[in-house]
């Protein structure tokens, strides 16, 4: 739910699921998987009879390609894959172009003695550790520096044993390749194919430090949204409760101590949802500040406005829960026993008063536009989440998806906003809705979406807008570059 700045990876999974797409509909890579391929196809050589040496031995085997371990023990065991042989690590080394090591990086010592054998070999480090950045350098890296008359590349990190061997690999199918030896590389991405997995080409050998990080991270993108989110709901609900349950309790000796279990949530979850949606689209507002105060696109922002902005899909979505559990806490409020004594106890004093209330329009016209604008914004909040998600937003363009996560997304914005402010029509100035000087806490929400919003509208306009359209279009108010070839010219002219 990003206005623009879509991260890297975002245009990864977009490229990949094209690219993924288009392998399904070619023909030739069903062939692929199957083992009677007519070209034939040739040997690899897997170090290490471990789990994932004999899973992907497994899954090579049933992809037609002829597989030789090499092991310490030469015994083959039932555990070997049918169809494959085991030699010691120099015999088998010399039957294959491409040799899998999959033995842990503390063992590569072995690799030493066999440097000449493995010359000109292509080695495919398929190694992980247990933390993140746990060697200066990375396994990959450091295999090639023990046999630097090999050509090594790293790949198959990121998928389990356990996924090759029972075929569950729906959510493992990319396979990140890294490597300097850019033939090399190909010959590994072409068996990752054949394999029916996706090659995802991520440069050279510099890139194995991160990807051997990849599979050790837990929802990185979510760890902020969530963190947030928890601290939020935390501060909301010690505020609703002092404000609703206690303020009532010391003042007026009234219990609403089972406010907890649906008034408060109900409270709560609209708040997180409105703020979360604002804090989605403030770093956008923030990053064109920076830029026209700047005048260049070409300066990196802050590392935390960085983070920010990559995370902006993930704050949405969680802004969207929040948004769906108050449609649900707020369909159940007419059967809450609060509720219902409420308007019975209000029929049966104007009955005892013989005086029926009149209907009052202006109320009924701001009840049900508050009720309008929560279906609206509601409606379109659902659009902007199911239009992040991966498999929607492959099949639309990136100004379709620029048009519905930034302008669709500023509506939602606005129409939740004004939900929120119609919900505390004249309350706001009521003497009465102050409780130990505190606001009500719906008005503590409004304060970030209408910041966000009062930007934007500021930047809409022409003075603004004109010259951040030329900066984001790479126009410079003070050229760098172009200053300094200028004074060098100038300099050598002198
Ligand atoms: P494993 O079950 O412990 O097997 C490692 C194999 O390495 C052993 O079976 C052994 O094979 C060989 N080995 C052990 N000590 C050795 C030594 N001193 N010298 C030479 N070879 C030695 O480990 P694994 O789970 O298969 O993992 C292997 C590699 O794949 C690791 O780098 C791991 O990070 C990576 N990986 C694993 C998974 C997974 O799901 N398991 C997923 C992705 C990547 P022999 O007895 O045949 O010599």
């Amino acid at each position: 739910m990003a206005e623009k700045a879509v991260s890297k990876e975002d245009f990864r999974i977009y490229d990949t699921g094209r690219f993924y797409k288009q392998m399904n509909k070619n023909s030739s890579n069903t062939m692929a998987l199957a083992p009677n391929t007519s070209s034939k196809r040739e040997t690899v050589c897997i170090f290490g009879t471990g789990d994932f040496g004999r899973a992907l031995g497994h899954k090579m085997i049933q992809s037609g390609y002829p597989v030789v371990f090499g092991s310490r023990s030469t015994q083959t065991s039932s555990l070997i894959p049918k169809g494959a042989e085991v030699f010691s690590h120099a015999e088998a080394a010399q039957k294959a172009a491409i040799i899998i090591i999959a033995v842990q990086r503390q063992h590569y010592n072995f690799l030493i003695p066999l440097a000449e054998i493995l010359r000109g070999k292509v080695l495919v480090d398929v190694s992980n550790n247990l933390k993140i950045n746990q060697y200066p350098e990375s396994n990959a890296e450091y295999l090639a520096q023990l046999v630097p008359g090999a050509k090594v590349v790293k790949a198959f990190n990121t998928v389990s044993a356990w996924a090759l061997q029972s075929g569950t690999l729906d959510a493992s199918r990319q396979v990140f390749v890294c490597g300097d030896d850019m033939e090399a590389k190909q010959m590994v991405m072409a068996i990752v194919r054949a394999l029916g997995l996706t090659p995802v080409d991520q440069g050279s050998l510099l890139a194995a430090q991160e990807i051997e990080n990849y599979p050790l991270q837990l929802f990185p993108m979510w760890k902020f949204p969530i963190l947030l989110s928890l601290g939020l709901t935390a501060f909301f609900f010690f505020y609703c409760l002092a404000r609703d349950v206690i303020y009532p309790y010391v003042y007026e000796n009234k219990d609403f101590s089972f406010f907890i279990a649906i008034s408060i949530p109900n409270r709560i979850c609209p708040i997180l949802a409105l703020i979360l949606l604002a804090l989605v689209y403030l770093p956008g507002v923030l990053a064109a500040i920076i830029q026209l105060y700047r005048g260049t696109k070409y300066r990196r922002f802050p590392d935390w406005l960085d983070k920010w902005m990559l995370c902006r899909k993930q704050l949405g979505l969680v802004a969207l829960a929040f948004a769906s559990l108050h449609v649900l806490y707020t369909l159940i409020i007419p059967i809450r026993s609060f509720v219902r004594w409420r308007i019975s106890s209000r029929i049966v004093s104007q009955a005892l008063n013989n005086k029926t209330e009149p209907l009052n329009t202006t109320n009924a016209w701001l009840s049900d536009s508050y009720l309008a604008l929560g279906i609206l914004g509601f409606f379109l909040f659902v659009l902007l989440g199911i239009t992040s998600l991966p498999s929607v937003s492959n099949n639309v363009n990136w100004r379709e998806f620029r048009f519905v996560q930034s302008k669709l997304g500023y509506l939602t914005l606005i129409l939740c906003t004004a939900h929120t402010l119609v919900y505390g029509g004249n309350r706001f100035l009521s003497p009465s809705s102050y409780r130990w000087y505190l606001p009500n806490a719906y008005m503590l929400s409004l304060i970030v979406p209408c910041i966000v919003l009062v930007v934007k509208f500021v930047l809409i306009f022409p003075c603004l807008d004109k010259p951040l359209t030329r900066i984001r279009q790479g126009w410079e108010r003070n050229p760098q570059y172009s200053e300094q070839s200028n004074y060098i010219i100038n300099k050598s002219a002198v």
